[in-house]
């Protein structure tokens, strides 16, 4: 069975936190393994826990619609949350259950390993961006390992409220510039790793039938 089927189905049987109680079953995430794109909402809601997939409802339509603007589709990115099982009424995710459920999450990214990481929310951005507020932090970037995370509102808030719908919208047309600037960042890292890697191999002192000629 292939890492990310494995995950999915320990998801599936998780008891980690209380929130298998409630939840009908878990979502894991779903999207292609070679995905460059990684979007982290914040939990599943009712009909994502009906259907055990992510953003499935209002938030997921509005989700697509700004994919179809950026010419992609949800077939291209792969989507999860910071927690796997809903919370009861779609509370707000607690301390211990995201403490809880993110081994997972890790586990996808260094699996997925994508360019970048788009965040859905304050939850998923405070992951990788610290404390700070969503209207301070959307639209910046910051690096997590080989990837470039972006910031950006949930897009639930987007439906609630239509200013925060043209900023999300204006962030989201930006990602095709930001995912080239990640790969440009992730290729200078790699070029950057391999002369270093190359300079170390020079500084190994030659072998000692070499050494015999000086
Ligand atoms: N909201 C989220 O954060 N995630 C989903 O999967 C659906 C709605």
């Amino acid at each position: 069975m292939d890492e990310l089927a494995e995950l999915a189905r320990e998801v599936n049987s998780c008891q980690k936190c209380p929130l298998y109680r409630t939840a009908t079953r878990g979502v894991p995430g779903e999207g292609p393994p070679n995905a460059k794109i990684l979007f982290i909402g914040e939990a599943p809601g009712f009909y994502e826990d009906q259907q055990g997939r992510p953003f499935v409802g209002a938030a997921g339509q509005l989700l697509e619609e700004m994919l179809r603007a950026i010419g992609m589709s949800r077939r291209d990115v792969y989507i999860t949350n910071i927690l796997k099982h809903r919370p009861p009424g779609n509370r707000d995710p607690e301390r211990q259950e995201i403490e809880a459920c993110n081994e997972y999450l890790d586990r996808q990214i260094a699996l997925l390993q994508p360019r970048l990481i788009c965040t859905l929310g304050r939850f998923s951005m405070a992951k990788f961006f610290g404390p700070g507020s969503m209207r301070a932090l959307h639209g910046r970037t910051v690096r997590h390992g080989t990837a470039t995370c972006y910031a950006l509102y949930h897009p639930a808030a987007a439906l609630r409220d239509p200013r925060v719908k043209d900023v999300f919208a204006e962030d989201f047309r930006r990602i095709p510039q930001v995912l080239a600037q990640a790969e440009a960042a992730a290729a200078l890292a790699a070029a950057e790793s391999g002369a270093a890697a190359a300079d170390a191999a020079e500084d190994v002192p030659p072998p000692a039938e070499q050494l015999s000629l000086f």
